[in-house]
């Protein structure tokens, strides 16, 4: 049978820094398509990069569309994820099969500059119609969502937008894809931290990520029960809050603590400003302070630890999965409603809904991140 390219799809990317629940993403967004729908899913390797690659190699040109389709259409599925020159697969049944708990996304995600260009934006605009996509479905942090918005507003295509990133930063969505996995991923980290800051009398230092957002630390240190937790969102630190709060961790050993994690954010800034890691400055303001003439623990060692992209892969946990599950549905319900808005999915006092593009920052987000913060300080009390 002659291969033959569906003549209307959906196409699915994945952008910026990836997020556990993408891979769940793919899954229920492509099984929903073929079992539900009755839609394909042409999934896009390498996000943006992978369409403005494609958009490139046509050059406009209609015969090279026809070879491309055909391409498509002769590589569905695991064909087309192994092969090097597609950056366009038909995905079918097999192909997203395995891979729900996966962490990071079978089909790539990268940084693609060029994409802020809006001429390179236009040929991946020419491209998409050319291929009949019904609607562009954009999994991705604030930047790859700014893409999606900058993409609908310059053509007539249906584009979805899916919030997947473990910093918690989207503040019009109770929670982003990849967050619960990567506080899951922390708790166990400090677990492993705390073996050994209990066993040599230690402070342990250790930076999460979270861009300018603290909630990814604020959410592990009520899981965790790390002993304090420094955020971004009360200004850059000064030589004194950083006295102050090794105070609070040497007044807590007066009373029998024997070791202290803290979990410092990735967007702290200093008072002056420093180069060099978040932990590490602490550590050295802590010891000093610790090592002062006439300190109790003189002896008391702080270590410092990075840990990086540690917190963005891993097993993808069952509420990652499940929410993945329900922006797919939602992307879906959306995509075929002929009066359906174009926005982003989002989750809201356990609702799952689509809100337009630019929706301001919901202010229970704020409350929920000083709750959160009050809520630590009363239970990391000694
Ligand atoms: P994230 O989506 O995780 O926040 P980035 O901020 O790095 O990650 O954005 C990912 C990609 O989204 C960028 O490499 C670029 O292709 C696209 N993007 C980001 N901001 C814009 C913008 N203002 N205009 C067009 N595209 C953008």
């Amino acid at each position: 049978m002659t291969p033959i390219f569906p003549e209307q799809s959906v196409a699915v990317l994945f952008s910026g820094g990836d997020s556990p629940g993408m891979n769940a993403f793919l899954r229920a967004i492509v099984r929903l398509g073929l079992n539900r729908e009755k839609i394909t899913v042409l999934g896009v390797r390498d996000g943006y990069r992978g369409l403005v690659r494609t958009a490139r190699a046509l050059n406009g040109d209609a015969e090279a569309l026809v070879r491309l389709k055909k391409d498509i259409a002769t590589h569905v599925g695991r064909a087309g994820l192994i092969s090097e020159q597609l950056h366009i697969i038909q995905m079918d049944h097999a192909s997203v099969s395995g891979i729900m708990g996966k962490g990071g996304t079978i089909l790539g995600s990268a940084r693609c500059l060029e994409f802020h260009d809006k001429e390179v934006r236009a040929k991946v605009i020419h491209l998409l119609k050319g291929l009949n996509i019904r609607a562009l479905v954009v999994v991705g942090g604030d930047g790859s969502l700014t893409g999606a918005k900058l993409l609908e507003e310059e053509s007539d295509l249906r584009v979805i937008g899916v919030p997947a990133t473990i910093d918690n930063d989207l503040q019009f969505t109770d929670m982003a894809l990849g967050v619960d996995t990567a506080v899951n991923t922390l708790v166990w980290s400090v677990d492993h931290f705390i073996d050994t800051a209990r066993s040599h009398r230690r402070v342990m230092v250790l930076e999460t990520m979270g861009r300018e957002s603290g909630d990814l630390a604020r959410m592990a240190g009520l899981a965790s029960g790390a002993e304090m937790v420094i955020t971004p969102e009360a200004g850059p630190l000064t030589a004194a809050d950083m006295q102050r709060l090794a105070a609070k961790i040497e007044g807590a050993m007066t009373r029998g603590r024997g070791h202290a994690i803290v979990l410092v954010a990735e967007g702290v800034q200093f008072e002056p400003q420093q180069k060099r890691n978040r932990a590490y400055v602490l550590m050295e303001a802590f010891q000093e302070y610790f090592q002062r003439p006439g300190a109790p623990f003189p002896d008391l060692e702080v270590r410092p630890s990075v840990l990086g992209h540690l917190q963005r892969g891993g097993h993808t946990t069952p509420h990652d999965c499940i929410l993945a599950a329900r922006f797919a549905d939602c992307a879906w319900k959306t995509i075929i409603d002929e009066n359906g808005r174009n926005g982003v999915t989002v989750l809201r006092k356990n609702i799952v809904e689509i809100v337009p593009y630019g929706t301001a920052d919901m202010p229970e987000r704020a409350a929920f991140s000083q709750e959160m913060e009050q809520l630590h300080e009363h239970l990391s009390s000694w």
